[in-house]
């Protein structure tokens, strides 16, 4: 197959590509050139409906084809993500501005690894039996819940859009998915793959349009059972409230600003090399970057000049161009959000050690949204900066004397998605681990991931868990058999 990024992005319900019922588009921004390439649907609670009446006529069938089907189908989904990595790496990049080789090394190939996981982990998926001895056997039955919401985030588009929609199928649902607005193409493409791929009409449905206009009408339809959502804590909390009272099953994954912990006695140029891309990788838009970077004492001074001289070394260009390290960020709403963060950080007393200013890359990238990755040192844990969600190529610093001090400040913030911990010494990140309020917690690394663990954050980061069993245990409802011996 030929795929190829359209001037109209379209629909797909029931098998299908429509445009939106109400004819509404949106303009799709490349923010490295600020050219508006292509036209999104604006679409509403109509397409929705109908998007949920394609599902729910595609369940009884989806949700009894035997799982060896549905794994044959969720991987000729993965082959062809693989077949056609570079132009949905094209895509992704024109979408986000992130640099094409990162699209091509990192997103794209954990989106087929997200369809090809979830296609294996279901034919090995079991379920629980309970024995009350000679009086009784208990056996859970998981089934697939009905027809289901997903709806992602703009800053790993197709990863993360998958991330959901492949345990969701995998399981047994029907599908309702809607990608950010602000980055639809790598969806879009997608839906061209399931078709290619032979997966039934009806099964996933993928609807394009804004938050307010289109994903609160997934969360509202009635015929939607659980929704799976990535994005702000914003975002999170209204889903959650309309969700509730509809006794809907929610998996929220949200916002974050986590601590990068460094003691004195780290592998010192791991974590050198790695602070740098826990820092500012995908321009500081990663929910899981380490945007506050607490420093041991003793060695602040030391880290501090070598973390300023090597970001200062970061490439801030063209994302088409493998040179750049940094691309652009994701839109101007973005852009403005992010300079006005770091203006704040200055007028909170807080000192710009690198970075703070817009770049301008000449050619094709002159009128593109790039910022220089920036370095902000002298705020204490409790002001704005250090409390609210940036995301962006922005990181405060902050030093601590004691393993206490560090724990204070880390669990300071009212976010707890990860935490990255930086020692030679076991019992101390045992330690430290157990005590950091984070769903996710990184020793000597940063960004390792096996599908298998639970993923999710704690506090205002989310509540729910994706990933391995638990994303399959969330798209099944359990049942329990019990039989009289
Ligand atoms: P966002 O909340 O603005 O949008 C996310 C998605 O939700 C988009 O598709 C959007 O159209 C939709 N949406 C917005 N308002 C909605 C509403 N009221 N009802 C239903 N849908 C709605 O987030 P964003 O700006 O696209 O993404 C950045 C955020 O996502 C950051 O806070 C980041 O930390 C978070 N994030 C979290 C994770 C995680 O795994 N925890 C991963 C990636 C990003």
């Amino acid at each position: 197959m030929d795929l190829k990024a359209p001037s109209n992005i379209a629909n797909y319900i029931a098998g299908s590509l429509q445009a939106p019922l109400n004819g509404k588009y949106i303009d799709n921004v490349n923010p490295a050139s600020g050219e508006a390439y292509s036209q999104t649907p604006d679409s509403d609670s109509k397409d929705i409906d109908e998007a949920v009446g394609a599902a729910k006529a595609a369940f009884p069938l989806w949700s009894t084809t035997p799982a060896e089907e549905r794994f044959k189908i969720l991987n000729r989904i993965a082959q062809l993500i693989d077949d056609n990595l570079d132009a949905l790496a094209l895509a992704e990049t024109n979408d986000n501005g992130k640099p094409l080789w990162l699209s091509k090394r990192v997103d794209i190939p954990r989106a087929s690894s997200n369809f090809r996981f979830f296609a294996t982990g279901i034919m090995h998926f079991s379920t629980d039996s309970h024995s009350m001895e000679d009086k009784a056997i208990n056996y859970t039955l998981r089934q697939p819940i009905g027809v289901v919401g997903c709806i992602s985030p703009w800053n790993l588009p197709l990863y993360l859009f998958t991330w959901k929609i492949a345990p969701a199928l995998a399981a047994g649902n029907c599908v309702v998915a809607k990608p950010s607005e602000v980055t639809p193409m790598t969806a879009y493409l997608l839906s061209h793959i399931c078709i290619e791929a032979g997966l039934p009409a009806g099964v996933l449905n993928i609807v394009h349009g804004t938050g307010p206009g289109c994903g609160a009408a997934i969360t509202a339809h009635p015929g939607i059972k659980a929704i799976s959502f990535t994005g702000s804590t914003r975002a999170g909390r209204e889903i959650a409230a309309t969700a509730a009272p509809m006794f809907k099953k929610v998996s929220l994954e949200l916002g974050g600003k986590n601590p990068n912990i460094i003691f004195a006695d780290c592998d010192w140029d791991k974590m050198m090399r790695t602070t740098v891309q826990s820092s500012f990788s995908n321009q500081g838009q990663i929910c899981l970057c380490g945007s506050r970077v607490l420093v041991e004492e003793s060695i602040y001074e030391k880290f501090k000049a070598e973390f300023i001289a090597r970001t200062k070394k970061l490439i801030v260009g063209d994302p088409l161009d493998d040179h750049s390290k940094q691309g652009a960020v994701v839109s101007k709403l973005h852009f403005d959000k992010v300079l006005g963060c770091i203006e704040l950080a200055k007028q909170e007393g807080g000192k710009i050690l690198a970075g703070g200013n817009v770049v301008k890359v000449p050619g094709r990238c002159e009128n593109g949204l790039f910022i220089e990755p920036t370095i902000i040192e002298g705020l204490g844990p409790n002001c704005r900066t250090n409390m609210e969600e940036i995301f962006g190529p922005v990181v405060t610093l902050q030093s601590f004397k004691t393993e206490d001090e560090a724990l204070q400040l880390a669990n300071a913030s009212d976010y707890g998605l990860s935490a990255t911990i930086w020692t030679q010494d076991v019992s101390r990140a045992n330690r430290v681990a157990a005590k950091v309020h984070s769903g996710i917690i990184w020793v000597n690394c940063w960004l390792l991931r096996d599908l298998r663990t639970p993923f999710g954050g704690f506090k205002n980061s989310g509540v729910g868990r994706e990933g391995g069993w638990e994303a399959l245990r969330f798209f099944t409802e359990p049942k329990n058999v019990c039989i009289e011996l």
